[in-house]
């Protein structure tokens, strides 16, 4: 299975700042030793052009020379500085190549990624470039005409700006499941949204899930699957609200991975996001979905032709 990676571009932050940056190194070291079937590959950036299939040329420009408007910086949360530019491009390339790769070999990632709080002309919540929709537009034009992309985003915050991109597409369904009290208080109405109580836990979320996804596939034929498979639903968690354990969360991506596989369908995943109070609890939760998804490479190699 192939995992693309962008941490050696790193951001540079203020001391104290509360985004995680030092996961995604963590993440792909414990990979590294513990999953040795998994294929570690540095990302290409995604070009003006790739980005501009969501994304407005003046904010894409404006990200890249600095010049982006105060405001949309801290609605992002991150200073600029060109490491930020290209760790974002990259970001997005990631999880292109990870769709590219699923198409051929069914299942393939983005160790970072899953930035679904960027709408076309402005980025928020830590979220630059909306990688999954920049991802889905591309394979749309280069993969197979007609392909139908599900983006399937269990980060526990709503993904207001992949909603709001394709709210008037058909060719792409957005479900998300999340807090209804959390970040973003205003939500964009995607195809699907589940609105969860603070404190679910496994069994309520388990159940969500299942009655969503059985939704999805009875109102969406899709041909390929993006999973944003946020860690931020664990109990452990500084920013999430909910109750999901080790166990629940382990069960909710193998309960992705096999209605995908029910459909025959590739799917490449992200990371999306995970604020746990202890960083090393983020990065377990990530290296679980990574042990999923090998047993889902597997079937997949394996799969009679
Ligand atoms: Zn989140």
């Amino acid at each position: 299975m192939q995992v693309f990676y962008t941490d050696q571009f790193v951001l540079p932050l203020p001391s104290g700042h509360r985004f995680p940056m030092g996961k995604y190194r963590l993440l792909r070291d414990r990979l590294a030793a513990e999953l040795p079937e998994i294929r570690l590959v540095p990302a290409e950036p995604a070009s003006e052009g790739q980005l501009a299939l969501v994304h407005a040329p003046g904010y894409i420009q404006a990200i890249g020379d600095g010049s982006v408007d105060p405001k949309i910086l801290r609605e992002i949360g991150f200073p600029w500085s060109l490491a930020m530019a290209e760790r974002a491009r990259r970001s997005v390339g990631a999880t292109i190549a990870a769709c590219r790769a699923a198409l051929r070999e069914g299942v393939a990632a983005n160790i970072a990624g899953g930035t679904h709080h960027a709408y076309p002309d402005r980025g928020g919540g830590f979220c630059v470039f909306n990688d999954a929709a920049v991802a889905a537009r591309l394979m749309q034009a280069e993969a197979r005409r007609g392909l139908r992309v599900a983006i399937v985003d269990l980060d526990v915050h709503q993904g207001n700006g992949t909603a709001h991109i394709f709210r008037d597409d058909p060719t792409v369904f957005t479900l998300s499941l999340h807090g209804q009290k959390n970040f973003p208080f205003r939500k964009e109405p995607g195809d699907l949204d589940v609105d969860l109580p603070d404190g679910t836990g496994d069994e309520a979320y388990l159940q969500a899930l299942e009655r969503a996804l059985d939704e999805l596939g009875h109102r969406f034929d899709p041909g390929l699957v993006i999973y944003l498979a946020g860690a931020d639903p664990h109990e452990g968690d500084r920013l999430g609200r909910l109750k999901l354990t080790w166990d629940g969360l382990e069960a909710r991506d193998r309960r992705v991975f096999d209605w995908a596989w029910q459909r025959g369908l590739p799917l490449a995943f992200a990371m999306a996001g995970g604020y746990g109070h202890r960083i090393e609890d983020t990065v377990q939760v990530q290296v679980n979905t990574f042990a999923v998804a090998l047993g889902y490479a597997r079937r997949w190699q394996n799969r009679p032709r």
